[in-house]
C-alpha cells in the first residue's frame, strides 16, 4: 500500500480524503510532527503549496505529501470568506452565523466551494496540482447533520440537497474534495509512483 502524508491537521479532511480513495490501495496519514504552516499565499493553489511543502520538511516514512487548501467563496460579497474561510470567525457555528448575518436580505445566493490540491515529493518538489468546485447557493438556514465546517449552510445545485444532508459517500462524490483528489489519484496512477490498482 502506498502511504501519503496529508498536509493538514484537520481530521475532517483525512476522514474524507480516505474515503474517496478506498478503491485504490493508498493510505492517507496525518503528518508524524508539528505541522504549523503559514498560510499567506494569494490563492488556494499557493496556500495548498505552502502546506506540501511545510509537511516535506518534517521527518516521515513517506515518499510523498499531498496538500488541500479549501474554502467556500460567495458571489455576492466578491469571493469572501474565500481564503480566509477557516479564519473568518473562531469556531465552525461563529463561521456559520457571520456568513449567514453578511448574506441576510442578499438574494443572490451563489456560491462555490474551491480545494486546490498540491503533491509534492520529499525535495518539496512539487510533482502535481489541481483545482476543483463544487457549484451551489448558501441557504437561508443551516439544514442537515453530516459533513463539518460550513456544509450545513451550503445548497449543492447538482443534488438539489444541503451538503449536510449529504450521505458522507455520497459528499464522497460530488465534493471539491472529490473532484480534485480523483485528479491526483488519476495522475498517480498514470505516472504509476506506487503500485495502485
Ligand atoms: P483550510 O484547512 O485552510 O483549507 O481551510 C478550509 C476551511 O474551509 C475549513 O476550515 C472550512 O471552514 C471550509 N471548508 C473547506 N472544505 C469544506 C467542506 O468540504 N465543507 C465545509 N467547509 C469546508
Amino acid at each position: 500500500m502506498l502511504k501519503i502524508t496529508l498536509a493538514t491537521g484537520n481530521r475532517h479532511k483525512v476522514e474524507e480524503i480516505n474515503l474517496i480513495a478506498k478503491d485504490y490501495n493508498i493510505e492517507f496519514v496525518l503528518p508524524e510532527g508539528e505541522f504549523n504552516p503559514v498560510e499567506n499565499g494569494k490563492n488556494f493553489i499557493e496556500n495548498a503549496y505552502i502546506k506540501a511543502l511545510c509537511a516535506s520538511k518534517i521527518p516521515s516514512n513517506t515518499e510523498f505529501f499531498l496538500a488541500d487548501d479549501s474554502g467556500l467563496c460567495t458571489k455576492a460579497l466578491n469571493g469572501e470568506p474565500g481564503l480566509k474561510s477557516a479564519r473568518y470567525a473562531p469556531t465552525a457555528p461563529e463561521r456559520i452565523k457571520k456568513l449567514l448575518n453578511a448574506m441576510s436580505g442578499i438574494k443572490d445566493r451563489t456560491a462555490e466551494f474551491v480545494c486546490a490540491m498540491v503533491l509534492v515529493d520529499k525535495n518539496g518538489k512539487i510533482l502535481y496540482q489541481t483545482e476543483e468546485k463544487c457549484q451551489g447557493k448558501i441557504l437561508e438556514e443551516e439544514r442537515g447533520n453530516g459533513g463539518f465546517g460550513y456544509d450545513p449552510i451550503f445548497f449543492v445545485n447538482e443534488k438539489n440537497k444541503g451538503m449536510a444532508e449529504l450521505s458522507a459517500l455520497e459528499k464522497s462524490k460530488v465534493s471539491h474534495r472529490a473532484k480534485s483528489l480523483n485528479n491526483v489519484l488519476n495522475w498517480i496512477k498514470n505516472e504509476q509512483i506506487g503500485r495502485i490498482s
